[in-house]
């Protein structure tokens, strides 16, 4: 009879991190097949973690020429001169303030869904997760119009 360990795919070498981390890709892989729309909705534009901070502190302050005569795009005012700004790393530029308030609330920019990395182990496995599918699918529809083309 199988036991319990059998089923779960304990190996009793494995160290014990590398164990929980496994087991919850696992548990994740069962809950998106089990339900891809409610556990889909976890990368979500509304429902995402914060940013990291360790990821808000890499961002680098714009030149003031790149401020010039523009906006910031979350409050709408013009740049002034002593204003601090920042630069996400997919170029969009923001007020410091403005950039730090809402990557506390979500991970994207808020311009081009850009995101940063976060600190919810459970998101990024997910992502991960996410990722290895979509590539998976693009395999397969290639794959298919190389057989029916
Ligand atoms: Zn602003
Ligand atoms: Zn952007």
């Amino acid at each position: 009879m199988a036991s319990y360990f059998d089923e779960l795919h304990v190996d009793e070498d494995e160290v014990p991190t590398v164990r929980v981390e496994r087991l919850t890709r696992e548990t994740f892989r069962m809950l998106f097949d089990h339900d891809p729309i409610r556990y889909g909705d976890m990368v979500n534009y509304q429902s995402s973690p914060p940013a990291s901070k360790s990821e808000i502190e890499k961002l680098i302050t714009p030149l003031f020429d790149e401020l010039l005569g523009e906006q910031c795009r979350i409050c709408l005012c013009q740049y002034q001169v002593n204003d601090k700004a920042l630069t996400m790393p997919c170029k969009h530029i923001f007020h410091e303030d403005c950039l730090k308030t809402w990557l506390e609330k979500s991970n994207f920019c808020p311009l081009c869904k850009f995101e940063l990395k976060t600190d919810n182990k459970m998101y990024e496995l997910y992502k991960e997760e996410l990722k290895k599918r979509q590539a998976r699918e693009n395999n397969i529809a290639q794959l298919h119009d190389l057989m029916f083309s």
